[in-house]
């Protein structure tokens, strides 16, 4: 196994300095480093995606555990300590430099089943998540997500239904896949801290319930929850068949949106068409 020096050292000998723009906060631990590349399991042969390495803290925890990675960097201020990781973890390492919100993941991975494993900046984070989720074919081509996210966000990706997190990301992110907290991360982790605290989400995708278009659910969701405190049957006025499918389902349209179940708003869904 390579010999690395500490991440410290390796960020300190490039100069690189954590940028505010590029929501740079670096993790330097590598005992957590290790446990966050544990999340999905078993990475050894298999291939990984990671977006947003910096100067390569995760990277090497993946390329410790065996996987075939893929990174994709912004700030080419990162790239020469990440070809350092690439020549000390021969044929395991391929860095892309570019912005992950413009490429095609599944043309990079060559087509291949890939997990993502990545420590964003909230705002791109939470853009390629819905992206992820929201693809037409199904099963996707990624086998995991595991990111990390604001608390707040974490919670509202995995809250059930009745509690104030519950909205239009628990659908999405529930209505075909399995989501859970998997690790809390305390601020004081990062260098430098950021202001809120972090939590990492594990994803893999279950079976698409059948019959149900992606859209309308999404149509759906976004017309109850964009009137969360009013009852079904004013905030679904406007979605054309609604107030029936409500009575099909057995649903009472004097229910609010954040009392139904996923379950609930896949039935209307699919009652929709
Ligand atoms: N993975 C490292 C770690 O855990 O220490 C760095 C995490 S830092 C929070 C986020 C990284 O994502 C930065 O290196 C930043 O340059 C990069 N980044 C930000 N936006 C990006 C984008 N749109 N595409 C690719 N990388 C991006």
């Amino acid at each position: 196994m390579a010999d690395l020096p500490p991440i410290r050292e390796t960020i300190a000998r490039h100069g690189l300095s954590a940028s505010k723009a590029l929501g740079q906060n670096f993790l330097l631990d590598e005992q957590l480093l290790g446990r966050i590349a544990a999340i999905p399991g078993d990475l050894a042969g298999q291939r990984v995606l990671e977006v947003g390495p910096g100067p390569g803290g995760l990277t090497r925890a993946l390329l410790r555990a065996g996987a075939h990675v893929t990174a994709v960097e912004m700030d080419a201020r990162c790239l020469p300590a990440l070809e350092e990781l690439a020549d000390a973890f021969p044929g395991q390492l391929s860095v892309v430099q570019g912005d992950a919100m413009k490429l095609d993941h599944g043309q990079l991975m060559d087509g291949q089943p890939f997990h993502v494993l990545s420590n964003l900046p909230y705002n791109v984070g939470t853009a390629l998540f819905v992206g992820w989720l929201s693809g037409s074919d199904w099963p996707p081509q990624w086998l995991s997500l595991t990111l990390m996210f604001q608390r707040e966000v974490a919670e509202r990706i995995v809250a059930k239904a009745g509690t104030s997190a519950y909205g239009r990301l628990a659908v999405l992110a529930q209505w075909r896949t399995t989501a859970k907290l998997a690790m809390k991360v305390h601020r004081s982790a990062f260098t430098p801290p950021p202001k809120v605290m972090s939590a990492i989400v594990h994803v893999r995708p279950g079976a698409a319930p059948h019959g149900v278009p992606p859209r309308t659910l999404e149509r759906l969701t976004e017309a109850a929850f964009g009137q969360r405190r009013k009852m079904l049957r004013q905030s679904l006025k406007g979605v054309p068949g609604a107030l029936d499918a409500l009575k099909s389902a057995g649903i009472d349209e004097t229910r609010r949106a954040e009392t139904l179940r996923v379950e609930e708003y896949i039935e209307l869904a699919r009652l929709l068409g």
